[in-house]
């Protein structure tokens, strides 16, 4: 759409709407909105709504605290599930400073960013993600657990499947909400769930990645379940990943399909891929930004755990899917859920570029087994593993000035801060692990 101020202001009006939340996205991924009522609707469209920026943690300092939120209109959206007298209605907010100029870290800033410079070079950057969930069972006070009824616990008794009723109203919810629902398809792990909805451009994926979190833990709520984006919650099964699908338009058209080539991929293509590989630990930091992350990237679970692509098997970081024409695209396999969607297509984005314009080509596709093969061998193919840890993580993104020229300083030395002291205080914990294996012999 392309909605004025007085689209706004009527559709508001002819649907009822009593309350507006402007929501927002912190560093972390994590979604602020704040309510405003119908009559500062006017107020809020004319980009007068403040807040303190300093109590959001990750943001302001606090000599520069007061921040405005610039409602972008063409994110107007009501929520189904509220009342229908008086409904909700939000919008996707900027943050800018009292000045009007726009707040570097603001994570939808960043990507902006990003979209524009490649815009100038007449790229458009389509976007699909595939982010996978587990519906979990509360406790008697209401308290997530990570129990599920199918597992044939005592949960279990009821005649009613919640986890595929829940599914289903989360699918009916975000079409009323305006997504395009392509599959959605229980999980191999009990209890998982995956939803996909059609790719779009950059920025709109991420806000649908922000809204499709907000419908699906909404809606489980409804249901009585606990919906988890944390990427690795169970042990012994697999771990939620959000597999990012990418292509470049030109001209609205997919210009990552060659059909003279072998794999039917452009040279655009594989720049792409290569700025990818060139970047892919820093990168990490950012799609895979919990010291939870880490837990999905072990062999065994579907998850990616070397830096390999590849147009024949399934399982490597990145995968050329066999779709060519309008779907020829390549399928990242490392991020999780857990990402900030905004950062996470910004240094994606930012580092396809930067393939193309340094014209890097990626490494020699491996179809081969990886897991099964030596240390030496891999050493001869040049197969390195991803980052196993956030501290290997940040310290990548440590060395590398490209991503972090794309985050931000602020925002690059926030993170790092912040991912230090979240590890800091993993190491420090006492395991059930340590206790089980070490109490009973030392
Ligand atoms: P998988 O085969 O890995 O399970 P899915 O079918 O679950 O893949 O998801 C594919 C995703 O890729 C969807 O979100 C879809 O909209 C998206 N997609 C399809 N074509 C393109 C494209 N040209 N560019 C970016 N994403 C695309
Ligand atoms: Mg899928
Ligand atoms: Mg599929
Ligand atoms: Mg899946
Ligand atoms: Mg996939």
């Amino acid at each position: 759409y392309n909605y004025t101020k007085k689209d706004i202001l009527n559709m508001a009006e002819e649907e009822d709407v009593g309350f507006i939340r402007l929501q927002f996205t912190d560093i972390y991924g994590t979604m602020k909105n704040m309510a405003v009522t119908m009559n500062q609707l006017k107020k809020a469209l004319d980009n007068k709504c403040m807040f303190d920026g300093s109590s959001i943690e990750g943001f302001s300092r606090t000599e520069e605290s007061d921040m405005y939120l610039y409602p972008d209109l063409d994110t107007f959206a009501i929520f189904p599930w509220r009342p229908q007298q008086g409904k909700v209605a939000r919008f996707i907010c900027d943050v800018r400073r009292p000045d009007g100029t726009p707040y570097e870290s603001d994570p939808r800033y960043v990507l902006k960013k990003v979209v524009r410079e490649a815009a100038e070079m007449g790229y458009t950057m389509n976007a699909g993600p595939e982010c996978e969930f587990f519906l979990f069972h509360t406790n008697d006070d209401g308290l997530p657990t990570t129990i599920t009824h199918e597992q044939g616990s005592y949960f279990d008794v009821g005649p009613l499947d919640f986890g595929e009723n829940a599914r289903r109203d989360m699918v009916l919810t975000l079409e009323d909400m305006g997504f395009e629902i392509e599959t959605s398809h229980h999980e191999i792990a009990p209890a998982q769930h995956e939803i996909d909805f059609r790719y779009d451009e950059a920025l709109a994926t991420a806000d649908n990645i922000m809204t499709f979190k907000m419908v699906v833990k909404t809606i489980a709520k409804r249901h009585g379940l606990h919906a988890t984006f944390m990427p690795k919650p169970k042990i012994e099964v697999n771990g939620s990943g959000m597999h990012i699908n990418l292509s470049l338009a030109k001209d609205g058209k997919n210009i990552f399909q060659d059909s003279t080539d072998q794999n039917g991929l452009s040279r655009e293509a594989y720049y792409f891929m290569g700025g990818l590989m060139k970047h892919m630990k820093a990168i990490t930091c950012i799609t895979n930004p919990t010291v939870n992350s880490y837990k999905r990237f072990v062999p065994g679970y579907e998850a990616p755990v070397y830096m390999t692509w590849s147009a024949k098997t399934r399982e490597p970081l990145i995968r050329i899917p066999s779709m060519r024409g309008d779907g020829t695209r390549i399928e990242l396999r490392s991020p999780d859920p857990s990402a900030n969607p905004y950062l996470a297509l910004a240094v994606l984005l930012a580092a396809g570029m930067d393939g193309i314009k340094n014209e890097i080509m990626p490494p020699e596709s491996v179809d081969a087994d990886v897991q099964s093969m030596t240390d030496e061998e891999k050493k001869r193919l040049n197969i390195e593993a991803l980052p196993k840890n956030l501290m290997e993580a940040v310290s990548e993104l440590e060395k590398d000035t490209f991503i972090q020229d794309v985050l931000g300083a602020d925002l690059t030395a926030k993170l790092i801060e912040t991912h230090k002291n979240e590890y800091h205080e993993y190491c420090m914990q006492v395991t059930e692990w340590e206790i089980n294996n070490y109490l009973h012999k030392l």
